[in-house]
């Protein structure tokens, strides 16, 4: 019997079967596709977080002159951002994977049974895996991974063009991390939901620009969000010339938690990764993944674990305390961030940029513990405008159980 099957080869699958393999475990695979199948989004991330890992090899694009725009300006951001080889690092964890002898099976994970000792897993054409312990890699829309239903699910939406333009749709060499100006909107969208322009030089005449809407209930949709990007660059007198690629982006952004008493264990958009008040994961799976790996293989490695008990150490190592008690934090970001209307939102994100670097990245990266964390908020709450603060404290009143979770749980 294999001692882990990871359904799933998006980059949580990919990573965590990598991670597995490398812990000698006999790790199997299963995925709707080959897992070699090129992966459809692209992913961005701070250069520093991969520099910290030893990573930044895989990295096709880097900008230096990052940016945010509001309507009262433009906020520098002194941070070096990326955009990964996806194919490389696809091919990297394959590679990695097939080293350790992990081997990928194709079918769709449709029916989960627990035994004492192995769980059973039956793909829709009827075949059958066994192991000790399964991890639920799936993505954002997991099925196998049992958690309570969200009233509200917010999305994070996005619609994107790679491709060539009349004119540089940024300046030169630039990553714009969120342009949130709306001089280009009537008065009547104005008050719809704000969304902001992603986007970025990659060289050779060719530019990614993507109209983003941080996260709202429910979700903007991909053909507002398509037109809001078209009337954005004819404003400005750009006009496409040639469409190389279009992302479609659509994920929740404050799933609830697992539920950790369960014998699945998630990784990645099925465990609740996804940072509530960004949308970013990447990061988070090459933080998180190896640790993961090491407690898998330690449970099991163990004569009196049981699989229920390997699957309770998995998800403390992935889920311990202080990081729940921090995921709450962020969801009571995402909930203000929502509730702002335009001019605080602005005023947010100008206060937010301007606090030193290593504070706003701390939060992002959700590598800071919970007093730094709350510490810098103080020092946001402290920087920005009444009208923010006004918001803060209404926030207070509407989703107080949310830091009640943070400081309390
Ligand atoms: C367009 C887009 C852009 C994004 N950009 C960024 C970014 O720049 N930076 C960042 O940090 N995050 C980004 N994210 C957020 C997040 O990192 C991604 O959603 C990421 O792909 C999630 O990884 P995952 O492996 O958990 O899930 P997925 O990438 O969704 O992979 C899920 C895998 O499970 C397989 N699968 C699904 N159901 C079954 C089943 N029943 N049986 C077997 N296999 C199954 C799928 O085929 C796939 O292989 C983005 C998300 C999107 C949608």
């Amino acid at each position: 019997m294999q001692d882990v099957l990871v359904i799933g080869a998006g980059p949580a699958g990919l990573s965590l079967a990598a991670a597995l393999g490398e812990t000698g475990l006999a790790v199997q695979g299963l995925a709707l596709d080959d897992p070699a199948h090129p992966w459809p989004n692209t992913y961005g991330i701070w250069v520093d977080e991969l520099e910290d890992l030893g990573l930044v090899r895989f990295l096709e694009h880097r900008w230096k002159d990052c940016v945010v725009h509001v309507n009262s300006g433009m906020v520098p951001l002194h941070r070096e951002y990326g955009l990964l080889d996806r194919n490389q690092l696809q091919a990297h964890w394959l590679t990695q994977a097939e080293k350790h002898q992990v081997t990928w099976h194709q079918g769709k994970a449709n029916h989960i049974e627990h035994f004492a000792t192995h769980t059973q897993v039956t793909t829709a054409a009827g075949e059958t895996f066994t192991a000790r312990l399964v991890v639920d890699a799936t993505g954002h829309q997991s099925s196998l991974v049992k958690r309570a239903v969200a009233p509200e699910l917010a999305f994070q939406a996005a619609y994107g063009i790679i491709g060539r333009f009349s004119e540089p749709p940024t300046h030169p060499q630039q990553m714009v991390l969120m342009d949130f100006r709306d001089d280009y909107l009537t008065p009547a969208q104005r008050h719809e939901p704000p969304t902001f322009l992603y986007s970025m030089d990659l060289g050779d005449g060719l530019y990614f620009v993507e109209e983003t809407s941080l996260a709202h209930y429910p979700a903007v949709s991909l053909e507002t969000l398509n037109q809001r990007l078209h009337q954005r660059l004819r404003h400005r007198g750009i006009e496409v010339k040639d469409i190389h690629h279009v992302e479609r982006c659509l994920f929740p952004m404050n799933q609830p938690l697992p539920d950790f008493a369960q014998r699945v264990v998630g990784f990645g958009g099925a465990a609740s990764m996804v940072h509530p008040a960004s949308g970013y994961m990447i990061g988070a799976l090459l933080r998180r993944g190896p640790g993961l790996a090491k407690a898998i293989a330690l449970a099991l490695d163990s004569p009196q674990c049981t699989p229920a008990l390997a699957a309770s150490q998995a998800w403390q190592a992935l889920w311990p305390a202080d990081r729940v008690r921090k995921h709450y934090l962020y969801l009571f970001g995402l909930e203000n961030l929502m509730a702002f209307n335009t001019p605080q939102l602005h005023q947010f994100f100008a206060a937010f940029f301007s606090l030193p670097t290593d504070d706003w990245a701390g939060f992002l990266a959700d590598s800071k513990a919970l007093p730094e964390v709350v510490q810098a908020m103080i020092g946001l709450f402290g920087r920005a405008p009444n009208s923010v603060r006004l918001g803060l404290m209404r926030s207070v009143f509407t989703h107080g159980h949310l830091l009640g979770r943070t400081l309390m749980s």
